[in-house]
């Protein structure tokens, strides 16, 4: 396994080092404004976490603190959606990277309503509503959190309801992105039902550490490895993980794969999932964003990661 290459490493000393340089930088950016709840977060907040493939977690800073997931929960949402409709929903989403805002509407009008890829929201409010056509009687806010935990292998992920609340108070361009789609035929259920769901899975919130065990099955070919429990299979992750390499942070995709060189995808609320397949997950939260509404701070912690570990993949 290339977990067995970085034995020699000590990830504890790396995260420490990592979280004692990034002191500086942290409270650089703007803290995401757009509902109260992620307004009034701690501009100065740090947490990082790693959780190798041998199961072990290794954490600094916050790394307890549940924060808000936001687009992180994309990732899950996508993987879902594969198993619940298979391969046919890349006909309702592309897979390139945008260039554009995460919320921006521009492309959809040119490309007949078919996001370019998962990670905007317009493509990302496309998968859910492929998760809600699958859920018949039951919640698709439910199936989409449940998934998160049994990812998680725990129970602490949970929506958080004021956020989900605030979403739907300031959701109006969302709103507009999933009619817009509607007129197409790309979405197919009733918009409020799909945005409900949409705003309920960005609200997920839980902590860095439980995040990187979230995200292991990423790095462990669909496998578990705690568990042993298959929660995809091997060519749909290296899948997602490509689209992550090339789409999970918007129109700084380019400068994140520069920097980091990992699969990675980011969220509002400032927290960064990155994958390292057959060695593990880490991730990082600090709320302060760049221009491109990714973590300033978060992505500085994750390329020095990749730096002083050698993790990363070219
Ligand atoms: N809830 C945010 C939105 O829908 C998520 C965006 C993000 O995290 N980039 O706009």
């Amino acid at each position: 396994m290339r977990i067995d290459r970085f034995s020699h490493l000590d990830w504890q000393g790396i995260l420490s080092g990592i979280a004692q340089d990034v002191e500086p930088h942290l409270g650089q950016g703007r803290v995401a404004d757009y509902i109260p709840a992620l307004a009034e977060q701690d501009p100065r907040a740090f947490a990082m976490a790693f959780t190798s493939l041998r199961g072990e977690t290794y954490a600094v800073g916050q790394s307890d603190r549940p924060f808000s997931i936001q687009s992180i929960s994309k990732v899950f949402t996508l993987v879902l959606a594969l198993q619940l409709e298979g391969e046919g929903l890349w006909s309702r989403v592309g897979r390139e990277p945008s260039g554009t805002p995460f919320n921006s509407i521009v492309q959809l009008e040119r490309e007949k309503g078919r996001p370019r890829n998962p990670f905007i929201n317009a493509g990302a409010i496309a998968v859910t509503d492929s998760v809600v056509g699958h859920c018949g009687s039951a919640s698709p806010a439910q199936t989409i959190l449940s998934f998160v935990r049994r990812c998680a292998g725990s129970d602490a992920p949970a929506i958080d309801e004021r956020v989900a609340a605030s979403e739907r108070d300031y959701g109006d361009r969302n709103r507009a992105l999933g009619y817009f789609m509607k007129s197409f035929g790309v979405v197919k259920n009733a918009v409020p039902d799909v945005l409900d769901t949409y705003f309920s899975q960005c609200a997920i919130a839980m902590s860095a550490a439980e995040l990187s065990r979230a995200g292991l099955f990423l790095a462990g070919g669909g496998n578990d490895p705690r568990t042993g429990e298959a929660i995809s299979d091997h060519e749909r992750v290296d899948r997602v993980n490509a689209t992550m390499m090339l789409c999970g942070h918007y129109d700084m995709s380019g400068d994140f794969a520069f920097r980091v060189g990992l699969a990675g995808k980011s969220g509002v609320g400032g927290g960064i999932l990155a994958v390292i397949p057959e060695v593990g997950c880490v991730t990082v939260w600090s709320p302060g964003l760049n221009a491109a509404g990714n973590s300033l701070a978060g992505t500085l912690a994750l390329e020095w990661f990749s730096e002083r570990t050698g993790v990363n993949l070219f």
